[in-house]
């Protein structure tokens, strides 16, 4: 797709009122392939004036024509999905494969189950002598990261439509066609002027804007923890609605009994799917000691089978490419056993890293506390599951994990003690009606399902 010169506000794609601009670069080949408007405070002033003028109306109309707008929006999205994954591969290097698969097919997944959820979930409830009234918040800002470019930004977006919520988006600068391709699917929809806007633009200047701006009502974030503890904090000052979707640590706890083999592959695939820049990725794998070694053995083999540049993307940018590559020196400098992959870049052009395994971590270690955000897997060691479960819950994260065992019943009862908001079950299936989000400083808030649709509710009590 061709970038935008210009940003979507109020119906209409209108230049910034600054001269800035955002590069955008392809990370496998370093090369700019397009420039973006950078917004500014009074891009995002004149985007939540759009909005709030178009919440009454859009507040008002029937839950089924708003879902009617949302199943046109994920009918556009299902037309032009071969340009969303080839957008998303342009701009954060993901493989094509994998963007056909997730990036482009998730998104149509979410769309379509909020379009249904719109239709059939209740806005009115009955509670003794009251009725309950489910209405929407209003204005939404949504701040997105480029991980998952459009999953992120339809798992805001939809449900806030739904609830009858209108929207600003300000994506991650990294990712900003793809968020240019959403709008001109939203156009595309039939969704009424200003109900949906998008504003890109720096972090620090335009993110800041809009979460600090008095028009909007629920600030809805997804990023990194420092800028998520920034953003909740600026909303409770102004008491205002947040949902925080923050870092996580997640474990892969596998437990005698369980299919090693299969488990260490699904493992190791999860980790290495987006080069392991994925917030809910087992990225700590938890072994019992008797099997441990042939588990090492098992990831190095499976590893071994991502190869760089075809299988693997590169990071999204250089920074993060240094900072992954900084916690692979210092896991070796911690004293891990390196089995697989290095800090050493393995290709000389582009932000790759090389996949790697680390075996004989502890649970004080950096790699085994610090969301890394890069293809490395840490493999600990435990004696038996009250260990285990010590180390899966010995982190300030808590937004998913695995657990493998024999039997489903007894996966579910370890699943029980931990402290954390998914736990996929022998493998598990994504299910894009199951809410998703953090226990502890994962975050605050759900999205998916119609835990994140009432997110972008608030209640009213009618006595009779
Ligand atoms: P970030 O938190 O800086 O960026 C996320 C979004 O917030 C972007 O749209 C960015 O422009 C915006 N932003 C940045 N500063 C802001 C501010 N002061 N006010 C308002 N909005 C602001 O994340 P990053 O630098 O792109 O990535 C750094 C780390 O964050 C990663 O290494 C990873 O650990 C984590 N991360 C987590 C997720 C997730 O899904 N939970 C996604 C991306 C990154």
């Amino acid at each position: 797709m061709k970038a935008h010169d210009a940003m979507y506000i109020g119906g209409q794609w209108r230049p910034a009122v600054g001269q800035d601009t955002i590069a955008v670069v392809n990370p496998a080949d370093e090369q700019v392939i397009g420039h973006v408007p950078a917004g500014t405070a009074e891009d995002v002033d004149a985007a939540v004036r759009a909005a709030r003028d178009a919440f009454p109306g859009w507040a008002a109309t029937a839950p089924a024509e708003r879902a009617a707008r949302i199943a046109a929006l994920r009918d556009v999205l299902v037309a032009r999905k071969d340009e969303i994954a080839e957008t998303v591969t342009a701009e954060l290097g993901a493989p094509l494969g994998f963007s056909q698969a997730v990036h482009a097919a998730v998104p149509i997944l979410v769309a379509g189950s909020y379009a249904e959820l719109a239709a059939t979930y209740s806005f009115e409830e009955k509670v003794g002598n009251s009725t309950v009234l489910l209405e929407p918040v209003g204005v939404v800002g949504a701040i997105t990261p480029w991980n998952y470019p459009l999953h992120q930004i339809v798992a805001k977006v939809a449900p806030a439509l739904a609830a009858g919520c209108t929207v600003v988006l300000k994506p991650a600068e990294d990712t900003p066609l793809t968020a240019q391709l959403f709008a001109e699917a939203v156009e595309e929809a039939g969704v009424p002027a200003g109900v949906f806007n998008l504003v890109t633009g720096l972090g620090p200047v335009a993110g800041q804007a809009l979460a600090e701006h008095e028009g909007v009502d629920l600030v809805s974030f997804t990023g990194s923890t420092a800028v998520g503890r920034r953003i909740g904090a600026t909303a409770g000052a102004a008491v205002k609605r947040v949902a925080l979707e923050l870092g996580g640590k997640s474990a892969n706890v596998i437990l005698p009994g369980a299919d090693l083999a299969k488990a260490v592959n699904v493992g190791v695939a999860n980790v290495m799917g987006n080069s392991g820049q994925t917030c809910s990725a087992w990225t700590r794998m938890l072994v019992h000691e008797d099997q441990y070694d042939e588990a090492v053995a098992t990831a190095v083999a499976a590893v071994a089978k991502y190869t760089v540049g075809d299988r693997v993307g590169p990071l999204v940018n250089a920074k993060q490419q240094a900072r992954v590559r900084g916690y692979i020196e210092k896991g070796v400098e911690e004293g891990a056993r390196l089995v697989a992959g290095g800090p050493d870049a393995p290709l000389g052009t582009g932000y790759y890293v090389a996949p790697t395994v680390f075996a004989d971590v502890t649970p004080e270690m950096a790699i085994a506390q610090e969301e890394i955000f890069g293809p490395v897997v840490s493999i600990l060691k435990y004696a038996d599951e009250d260990e285990a479960l010590r180390i899966a819950n010995g982190t300030v994260y808590g937004l998913a994990g695995a657990v493998w065992a024999a039997d489903d019943a007894q996966a579910v009862a370890f699943a029980r003690r931990m402290d954390t908001g998914q736990v996929d079950i022998n493998g598990g299936r994504f299910n894009p009606l199951a809410p998703f989000g953090g226990y502890k400083q994962s975050g605050v808030g759900r999205e998916l399902g119609s835990h994140g649709l009432s997110e972008y509710l608030q209640t009213k009590s009618l006595q009779f």
